[in-house]
């Protein structure tokens, strides 16, 4: 966790109490679902700034946590431990696909995986067939290896990507994939691609 304390007005921001009417109003446009709905209204982290109003130098969160997981601090300051994590390249965005330049991000969030196994019969691997990941603007290839097996690691939780499996002589498969959780599309027979009728002459 890791915002300015230069001031409530640039780290956090409030809802206007005239806004709060239709609760789908704030929900649709919360692309990182940080927004609740409280007994009466929205509600979202203040970073406390109530707390820090008064002098307080870290939210009650950060001071309460028992295991130090929360780290707040002043992204002025070039030494203090948060502007040295943030610089780090360490840190990510929570959905950084919408691009809200955040002021909180976050240490190792969890990854997931696409994963199958590509065969050309019933008892024979496809060994080296090549196994292409698009989506998000990228593209991956992978190659299987003597036991048919690909992966792709380090992937965003709840990305749309496309599969492409393919083998010399075989007809390629692709599939739509999307990645609630980690996705295995178990094992993949390829068919043998329709020989093509010779011309008579
Ligand atoms: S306690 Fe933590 S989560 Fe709650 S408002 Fe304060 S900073 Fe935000």
């Amino acid at each position: 966790m890791a915002p300015s304390t230069r001031g409530r007005m640039e780290s956090s921001s409030s809802i206007r109490k005239s806004r709060w009417t239709e609760r789908d109003t704030f929900f649709l446009p919360s692309p990182g679902h940080l927004l609740e709905f409280g007994e009466e209204h929205p509600q979202k982290c203040t970073l406390c700034a109530h707390l820090l109003d008064q002098r307080w130098k870290e939210p009650r969160c950060v001071e309460a946590c028992p295991t130090g997981a929360l780290l707040f601090g002043d992204l002025d300051d070039p030494e203090s431990e948060l502007t040295k994590l943030w610089n780090s390249g360490r840190l990510e965005a929570f959905h950084p696909e919408f691009e809200l330049k955040p002021r909180v991000k976050y240490l190792a969030i969890p990854k997931r995986f696409i994963a199958g196994a590509v065969f050309l019969s019933r008892d024979e691997c496809a060994e080296d067939a090549k196994v292409t990941l698009t989506g998000r603007g990228k593209k991956q290839t992978v190659r299987t290896n003597n036991f048919g097996d690909f992966e792709f690691e380090g992937l965003g939780e709840g990305q749309a990507f496309t599969v492409k499996v393919e083998y010399p002589g075989y007809t390629s498969q692709s599939f739509d994939v999307r990645t609630k959780t980690d996705v295995y599309l178990g094992e993949i027979l390829l068919k043998r691609e329709p020989k093509k009728k010779s011309k008579k002459r």
